[in-house]
């Protein structure tokens, strides 16, 4: 049998490479899936056959079934699968997990009897897997639709209804707590579910795609070996939290971070130096260092902002593109027919980017996928959606600052961008190159960043929250106020302010106290920008009152220059000044360093330590600064690798260990 050759063509190649054998098994099949058009079309004559035949078996059932199997039936499965020994080795998991697809696959083909006990093996297969949300993606594309969607019912029960009899702590497992499981749950599956999954199976009617089971990673977090997913299960989005990544895959993925980033094209790499808080504790720090010599005046790199927007007095002036920046000439800007900010575009290839990005999930009409990918229970009101955005922009504009919307774009363009995966759309994201590989997403380039604790954001959560609800409901479980908070002080730390040419004198002056006004990395005062954008790569750059280089936005847009202002060698940090240090008239030496000491401390919360500040320091001068030392954080999970000492770019002798 046909079937059979394949099965074992995928235990020969699992077992010849046994050392990495579930990994290897999981690319073959994703290799088989992308490439091999006679693989996947014996996998669509497959499905079909199966729920042919199970429609043809099934006689109509009352009750929640999917196709011939109903939930009680799954219920018993489940729990029989529960009760069972998870193997304790890695190897003996292995071997476990090969040997129960290959009877899974088997069973596939031998018709809609053995669809339950098919599931139970892939199942079970899920339960020892490293990464088990991988493997369901890889499931979904290659198990027959009606098994999968009884392993996904499985899953469902799994997590709403914990087991009573058995813990499930093992490793690999999903492990989901209910804390965050169950407010996720959209109502139960209805008497109308139950008749959606009959017309799936039903071989006269066209497959109803709105019951499509769907999943799709969404905030993939390598680093803090966790994964955020939303899944489409019945007529219901929820959102769940898987922990315990294999710890294969984080330790090559974080080790390998600094050897795919920053793009060798830009010339530049990052790297850890130990620098000493003032109470003697050694922090980790990351600088960025040129990796040739450079002139005086040479351009070291150019980076495009992750996300940028433009000064809120500027937004719906009609004088800038709000996404590129670009300064419009009188008359020529493009008007979206309707923008609750406001926002004219220099061309309609901005404009396209905005709203492929972030503008329509924030700020648009139109449904965030394909109208048949979503379920009629969870068609959103556009009613509530505009009220929703509506407030939203009020807020933004009110605030009058620049962190939230910068925030809220990278969510919407996260939002977008997996949202577009789903649909199997291209997404705008090609044009954003931040790594030479590796596969890493927004999020493990984000999570690396220092940030700044801040409080009371509560304001901003909920209203981006109702935002994405609206958009689509369960996509704000994305927006937890912690999120959110670490969002914001990522942003209020690393984000530039765009000037061009010098900058400009027109920007209404802060009424904010000092230390609560807006600050961002530039030599020309935020005051002078029209601005800001989150540039990735240029985050690593510290500051100095004695910059190495400085930001230059030479091609009109927000696209960053990263200037050599002095000669460099290979390996010599590059430095840039996050504020105006010039000396200005009529201010003495003293007075100068002062003042950009203080807009240091109030905007990054640090004493600065440069040769500059300490060659300028007089003995009898008392500095009465906010803060003592540096007062930026990282996330704890980054934290714990600089101390591990996991992170040095292409360290050998790094003994990460991870359990
Ligand atoms: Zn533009
Ligand atoms: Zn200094």
């Amino acid at each position: 049998m046909s079937s059979t050759n394949r099965t074992s063509t995928v235990l020969t190649i699992a077992g010849v490479t046994a050392v990495s054998g579930i990994l290897a098994y999981a690319l073959y099949f994703d290799y088989k899936r992308r490439n091999d058009v006679s693989f996947r079309k014996k996998l669509r004559k497959e499905k079909k056959k199966v729920v042919k035949t199970a429609a043809q078996a099934a006689p109509e059932s009352a009750g929640s079934t999917i196709g011939h199997v109903s939930d009680d039936e799954i219920r018993v499965a489940l729990e029989k699968v529960r009760a069972e020994e998870v193997p304790p080795t890695p190897q003996e998991k292995e071997v476990f997990f090969l040997s129960q697809v290959q009877m899974g696959e088997q069973l596939c083909v031998q018709g809609p009897a053995y669809q339950l006990p098919a599931a139970m093996c892939f199942y079970r297969g899920l339960r020892v897997y490293p990464s088990p949300v991988e493997l369901l993606m890889i499931y979904q594309n290659t198990v027959p639709e009606p098994i999968f969607k009884i392993v996904m019912q499985m899953m469902n029960m799994d997590v709403s209804e914990p087991s009573s009899s058995t813990e499930h702590a093992e490793e690999g497992h999903l492990e989901m707590s209910e804390e965050e499981t169950s407010p996720s749950r959209r109502g139960p599956p209805s008497e109308t579910s139950s008749q959606e999954w009959d017309k799936v199976t039903d071989p006269d009617s066209q497959p109803a795609v709105s019951t499509r089971l769907l999943s799709f990673i969404f905030c993939h977090s390598i680093l803090a070996s966790s994964i955020s997913v939303l899944v489409l299960i019945n007529d219901a989005f929820f959102f769940v939290h898987v922990d315990r990544v294999s710890a294969l895959q984080v330790k090559t993925r974080i080790e390998g971070y600094y050897n795919y980033f920053p793009p060798k094209a830009m010339n530049v790499s990052v790297k850890s130096i130990e620098t000493r808080k003032a109470d003697g504790s050694v922090v980790i720090k990351k600088i960025l260092i040129a990796n040739q010599d450079f002139k005086a005046g040479d351009e070291i790199y150019k980076e495009p902002p992750v996300v940028a927007v433009l000064d809120l007095d500027l937004e719906g002036k009609g004088t800038h593109c709000s996404y590129c920046l670009r300064h419009i000439d009188e008359g020529l800007a493009i008007k979206p027919d309707s923008d609750l900010l406001g926002s004219v575009y220099c061309s309609k290839d901005c404009q396209v980017k905005a709203k492929a990005q972030s503008q329509n999930i924030l700020f648009g009409s139109e449904p965030p996928l394909p109208a048949e990918m979503i379920p009629d229970s969870v068609q959103e009101s556009s009613e509530e959606r505009t009220k929703a955005q509506k407030a939203f922009a009020e807020s933004i504009k009110e605030s009058g600052k620049s962190v939230p919307l910068l925030v809220a774009r990278f969510v919407g363009r996260q939002v977008e961008s997996e949202l577009a995966k789903m649909a199997s759309k291209s997404s705008e994201d090609a044009d954003l190159k931040l790594s030479d590989g590796g596969d890493y997403t927004l999020n493990d380039h984000l999570e690396r960043l220092r940030y700044l604790e801040l409080s009371n954001t509560e304001d901003q959560t909920k209203h981006l929250r109702e935002v994405l609800s609206a958009a689509l409901p369960g996509l704000e479980q994305f927006i937890t106020d912690e999120r959110q908070a670490m969002l914001l002080g990522k942003m209020a730390y690393n984000a530039y302010g765009v000037c061009f040419a010098g900058g400009r004198d027109d920007k209404p002056a802060s009424t904010e106290r000092p230390e609560d006004a807006e600050r961002s990395r530039t030599p020309y005062g935020t005051s002078r920008q029209i601005g800001s954008g989150l540039y990735v790569v240029s985050s690593y750059v510290q500051h100095s009152c004695e910059p190495s280089a400085r930001p230059s936005f030479a091609s009109g847009t927000s696209e960053l220059h990263l200037i050599a202002s002095r000669d460099l060698k290979a390996g010599d940090e590059i430095t840039v000044a996050y504020v105006d240090v010039t000396q200005h008239e009529g201010e003495s030496a003293v007075e100068a360093r002062r003042r950009r000491r203080f807009e240091l401390a109030r905007g990054w919360r640090f004493a600065c330590t440069c040769d500059r500040c300490a060659k300028e320091a007089e003995v009898s001068e008392v500095d009465d600064l906010p803060v003592k030392a540096d007062e930026s954080k990282v996330e704890q999970t980054v934290q714990r690798l600089d101390e591990q000492g996991g992170v040095v770019p292409g360290s050998v002798e790094s003994t990460l260990n991870v359990d």
